[in-house]
């Protein structure tokens, strides 16, 4: 209960939750629903001239834990490559499916909030949730790389 990096974290996922930074009325896209907790999110994905994203948000209603977690990663695709996007939404849901140690959250800034999260399997939908409609986002724009 008292372990300080719990309570980082918790701050972490406060923070976006109240002051979403990337957080704007989308349009012309399906929301993707979590019906299990009522969350509902879409992502936008703009690719710049040079190759790498250019803007990225979300749009959605849901809990805490839905909402922090599309506006962590938001934030964190801004100025990757497709393929570099692609990898990070893969280590991001193998964590929270359990297939792979919840240390590698650590390369992922402050989406290692989420550590505690992935041993929660009742969140771990909310959490998911922007990381697949950005996997959708990627793949209807022909960036489609073979995710496991
Ligand atoms: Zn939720």
């Amino acid at each position: 209960m008292s372990d300080p990096f719990e309570s980082v974290y918790e701050e972490i996922i406060h923070d976006h939750y109240k002051r979403p930074k990337f957080k704007r009325s989308l349009e012309g896209q399906p929301f993707v629903e979590n019906p299990s907790c009522g969350d509902k999110v879409r992502v936008s994905i703009k690719i710049g001239g040079d190759g790498r994203i250019a803007d990225a948000a979300f749009d959605g209603a849901g809990c805490s834990i839905s909402m922090s977690s599309a506006d962590i990663l938001a934030q964190m695709l801004i100025g990757m490559t497709p393929e570099r996007a692609h990898e990070i939404i893969s280590t991001f849901l193998k964590v929270l499916r359990g297939e792979k140690e919840v240390d590698a959250l650590d390369e992922l800034g402050d989406a290692a909030a989420f550590k505690g999260v992935a041993r929660l399997p009742v969140r771990v939908k909310c959490a998911a949730l922007a990381w697949r409609a950005a996997l959708l986002q990627l793949d209807q724009q022909g960036y489609a790389v073979e995710v496991d």
